[in-house]
């Protein structure tokens, strides 16, 4: 029979633990792979686990995840509906940002995670995250708005959102992710829409 998602991800875990080239990985990190929902529709991605992260193995569970799950509460989605994870998954020293080379090594166990879990739209957090599937778009022109993407030959809907610690630094970033958020609802239902249209698309290609 073959593996749920939860099973699939529990072997990429036992992986990713099993990884001594990880490129943060020290004596002093945990890793942080990831939580939620294996079937959800929607998944997640920050940047990297900071102090909070670390200690509990848990992403997203600082100050930034205490107002990721307001943003959240804000347009009835709970969080253990979701799933969310990062780009990198250990704690980068000093809560640095990642690094390409530490974005890359990461990368390949964040590609499996995405071909698991399937989702419907991925919701990036900061540019970090945004860069992995836009490389070259600006977070302040494309925040909150749906992308549709050819990544890796997948075709991808995303959202990029401001990150949440960077909206505690600055309110009109907060303002602006809060009405992004708000509007979220909506944006999945367009989503649903052209799904439907790409299948009615294949339904007519079959037919020629
Ligand atoms: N910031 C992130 O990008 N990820 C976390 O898990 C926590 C804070």
């Amino acid at each position: 029979m073959s593996k749920n998602k939860k099973e699939q991800l529990d072997e990429l875990k036992e992986k990713m633990e099993a990884d001594d080239m990880l490129p943060l990985k020290k004596s002093d990190t945990n890793l942080v792979f990831g939580v939620g929902d294996p079937e959800t529709k929607i998944l997640f991605i920050g940047e990297g686990p900071g102090y909070w992260e670390n200690l509990k193995k848990e992403p997203f569970v600082g100050n930034a995840g205490k107002f990721l799950d307001q943003l959240l509460k804000s347009i009835n989605i709970a969080r253990e509906s979701v799933y969310i994870t990062n780009v990198v998954h250990h704690r980068p020293p000093e809560n640095r940002d990642p690094l390409p080379e530490e974005m890359s090594a990461y990368g390949k166990y964040l590609d499996e995670m995405i071909k698991i879990i399937d989702p419907e739209v991925i919701v990036t957090l900061g540019r970090y995250s945004m860069g992995k599937f836009m490389p070259t778009a600006k977070i302040s022109t494309t925040h909150g708005k749906l992308f549709r993407v050819n990544w890796k030959g997948r075709d991808l809907f995303v959202i990029p959102m401001y990150h949440p610690a960077a909206s505690l630094r600055n309110g009109e970033v907060m303002r602006q992710e809060k009405e992004d958020f708000l509007r979220l609802p909506e944006v999945l239902g367009k989503i649903a829409e052209e799904k439907k249209k790409i299948v009615l698309k294949t339904e007519q290609m079959e037919l020629i």
